[in-house]
Parts: C-alpha cells; structure tokens; sequence
C-alpha cells in the first residue's frame, strides 16, 4: 500500500536536468503537484551541453515563451561546420525550418535550467528541492511507492516517481530496470580556454589524424571539448596541458588562444562562467561517455526519460533536445490522468513506445559516427580528406537542409498537448 500523505506530491522527478525541469513545468501547468529532487546546490556544475534546438524552441514557442526564452544570453547558430584535415565544409543547414526559431541557441544549460525554474514557479503545485539526493527507492507490493534520501528521509508521491536523473541514474546503480550497452569509444576532456573578445563565432570542430576537438563561445571564453580514447585519460593527463593546448592551436591556427594558458579561476569543469583557462591538470574535467539505453523504462510506480532511459552520446549534439522531447511527450500522455488523481501505472510504458523508435534513430546514428569517423580518428589512422558524404553536403547546400532538418528538429517531434489549468498562457 502506498502510504502517501496528504501533503505528498502527486510526483516526485529525481533529476533537475533538462527532462526534469522540463516535465515539471509541464506537469505543474497541468494542475499536478510535482516535486523535483535536484542534488546539486545550483545548476552551475559539471558538464553542461549548451544547445538549445529548433524543436525545444517550438514547444516553448507552444507554451507563449519563445519570446521571453530568448532574452536570455544566447549565440544564434543555423548551420552546422566542421574542420576535416584543415578544410572547412558546412554540413547542415537549419535556416530554411519551418518553425519559430530556426537556429540553434548556444545557451549555458544554467541559464536555461533557471528559465525553467523561474516559470515553473509561477504554478502552485511545483517545488524544487536543492541538495536533495535521492539515494535508493522504496518499493512495495512489486510497486516503487517513492525514493528513499540520502540524509534519511523517505519520499512518497502519491502517483509517480520519475527519474530524470541522467546517465549515472539510480535505476541503472540499483539495478532496477534491464540495461542494453550500445557502447561508446570515447570519452572528453571538458576545460576552458581563454579567448579574444572579438572571436564571435558560437562552435567550432576540428577533426585531424588522431584528434577531434570542439571549441564553444561561451562570449569570455572558449568552452574545449577535447576527444581521447576510453581509458585513456592518465595516459592523456601525463603528456600534460602543454600539449593539449598546443594540440588545440594546431587544429585552430586562426585563435588567439593565450599563450599562457589564461587565468586558471574557477576551474575547466565546473561551468563556473567565469574566464578560468587551462594553467593545471586540476582544470581538465573528464566528462565519460555512454551509449546505452533501458530495455523497459518503466514499472509500477516508476518512469524513466531522458538520459536515464537512454544515454546520448555528444554526437550531433542532440541528447538535450530528445530529453526534452520525451519530457514533451511523457505530459502529453500523463498530465490529464495525474491532474484528475488517477493511477497511471498501466499507461507508463506508452510513453515508451511513443518515444523509443527516435531514441533508435538517433543511437544508431551516434553508433555509425563512432564506429566510422571517430573510431578512425581515436585510432590515430590518417586522416588526409574528409568522408564522401561531408564533402557530398560541402558541395551541394540543397542537400544540408536534410541533416540540418534532423539535427534541428529531430525524428518524431513532440508538440505540447498537456492542458493548462490556469487559463491562457
Ligand atoms: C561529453 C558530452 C557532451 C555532450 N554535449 C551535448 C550537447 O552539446 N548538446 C546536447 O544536446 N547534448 C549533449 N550531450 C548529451 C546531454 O548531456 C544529455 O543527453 C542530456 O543532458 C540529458 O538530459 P537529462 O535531463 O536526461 O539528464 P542530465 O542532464 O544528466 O540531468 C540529470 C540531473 O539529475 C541530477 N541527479 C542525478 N542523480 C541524482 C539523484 N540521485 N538525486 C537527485 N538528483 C540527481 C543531476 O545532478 C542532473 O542535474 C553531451 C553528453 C556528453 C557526455
């Protein structure tokens, strides 16, 4: 028996990422009470991608927020470019959607997790709890009836538990759920480099014979994602930051990167928005990759979305809009039935079926890019031109539209459905 208060939520979200805020906005405007557990202090640390995607924009457009989104500080980018063996090619075009916003916003995930926040304030039923880490599940009769947390306490919502809480989530350390390895290898150096004001350009990548690097502007400087092999971070750190600064220059000769390596404030990692820079191996965060995805992703009590359900690998940049969209799609089917009080146990898994056929597509796209270009480049085998279909979409600007299409809108696009209990946006 679920021995849920009166005072408990309707649902618990472990997670304040990008599906978590999301789905409770979503919810909490649908007249559900929804409680985010969030363990971090701010939204401010660890690897946060900055991408904001036409389809995300679209369903805030749908929700009378498009506008208001876009005040926050944001770099506009419609196409999509990379350096292969020191010649540039474009290679998606996101300029001629057919949406609200057809660019990709280049965003600090913060200032978008606050945007989240702050509107999903305005409704009543949502509360977010910071430093709130859930820690193991409480589960009853063969139903998860809540989480238990890591300073004692037991939660107990009286529908939901849905877990939100990205790739290292609890379903995955528990066990709960079955989990399908698809397998990245890769992992990344996340750090930051110091940059001249007037290098406005929001992203840039460089592929060459044993090294692919991404540099973001964040405006006062350049966000580095730098690829290594799996494992091979102490082999990577002992060659020192010399190195991989002088490796970054070399795929970037036009940069003026500071030659002495920036301020070194606020560490490589931790998202601080400050200026930081690359002085010590202490500004080199090792972000690790997966490729994976729950066989199940929901049993009585409990559904997981976004991350937690499938890990993205970076490729393409497109983990954060398919989290989104799941959290699209897991209120459009699920507000209406939590709104009205009822169990929703036997409708969980068609938020599943509705949303597993993109997760595919696109697992299996990142798969192919690994397995034949970044494989090729962790390898260390030459790479003297780029593959046939990069230079097929250099050559003909018709054809970027296609990629541009699914980089920007994804495959199977959720509009907003779930209601709004409180009139008119
Ligand atoms: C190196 C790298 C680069 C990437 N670059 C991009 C990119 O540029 N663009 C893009 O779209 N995607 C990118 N991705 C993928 C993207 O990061 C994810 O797909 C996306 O963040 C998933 O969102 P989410 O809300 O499901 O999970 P997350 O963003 O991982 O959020 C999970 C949240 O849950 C919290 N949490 C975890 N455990 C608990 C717990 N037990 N209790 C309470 N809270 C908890 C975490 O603190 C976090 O806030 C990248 C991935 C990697 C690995």
């Amino acid at each position: 028996m679920n021995a849920a208060t009166h005072n408990s939520p309707d649902v618990i979200i472990v997670g304040g990422g990008p599906a978590g805020m999301m789905c409770a906005l979503l919810l909490a405007r649908a007249g559900v009470s929804v409680t985010v557990l969030e363990k971090h202090g701010d939204f401010l640390r660890d690897f946060r991608g900055d991408t904001v995607h036409p389809s995300t924009m679209e369903a805030l457009h749908e929700l009378g927020l498009l506008e208001k989104f876009l005040q926050r500080p944001h770099e506009k980018v419609a196409s999509a470019q990379i350096r292969i063996a020191g010649i540039d090619y474009t290679i998606g075009d996101l300029s001629h959607l057919n949406v609200a916003a057809p660019f990709i916003a280049m965003m600090p995930q913060w200032e978008f997790l606050d945007f989240l926040r702050d509107e999903a304030e305005k409704y009543p039923g949502f509360t977010l709890a910071m430093e709130a880490e859930a820690t193991g599940f409480i589960e009853e009769d063969g139903r998860i009836a809540g989480v238990t947390m890591a300073d004692g306490r037991q939660l107990r919502p009286r529908l939901l538990t849905l877990m939100c809480d990205g790739r290292g989530s609890l379903v995955r350390k528990r066990k709960l759920l079955p989990l399908c390895q698809i397998g990245a290898p890769m992992d990344v150096f996340w750090f930051h480099l110091p940059k001249a004001p007037h290098n406005g350009e929001a992203l840039r990548g460089a592929i060459d014979t044993g090294r692919m690097i991404v540099l973001i502007d964040r405006r006062t400087y350049w966000q580095a994602a730098f690829l290594i092999p799996k494992g091979s971070a102490d082999e990577v750190r002992a060659k020192g930051v010399g190195w991989i600064k002088a490796q970054v220059q070399a795929a970037f000769p036009e940069l003026d990167l500071g030659g002495q390596g920036g301020g070194g404030q606020g560490g490589g990692g931790q998202g601080s928005g400050g200026q930081g820079g690359l002085s010590s191996l202490d500004d080199l965060f090792l972000l690790r990759v997966s490729l994976d995805r729950l066989e199940e992703w929901c049993r009585p009590g409990l559904l997981a979305i976004g991350d937690a359900a499938h890990a993205m690998s970076p490729i393409g940049g497109i983990g954060i809009n398919l989290a989104i969209q799941d959290a699209v799609a897991a209120a459009n089917i699920l507000a209406t039935p939590l709104a009205q009080g009822r169990n929703v146990d036997d409708m969980l898994h068609l938020v599943q079926e509705r949303r597993l056929f993109p997760t595919r597509v696109i697992q299996r796209g990142q798969k192919a890019a690994q397995d034949t270009i970044i494989g090729a480049v962790l390898s260390g085998r030459p790479i003297t031109r780029a593959p046939w279909p990069v230079r097929l979409l250099g050559a003909v600007p018709l054809l970027r539209r296609i990629p541009g299409r699914i980089i920007g809108l994804g495959v199977r696009r959720e509009s907003v459905q779930s209601p709004n209990a409180f009139g008119a946006d």
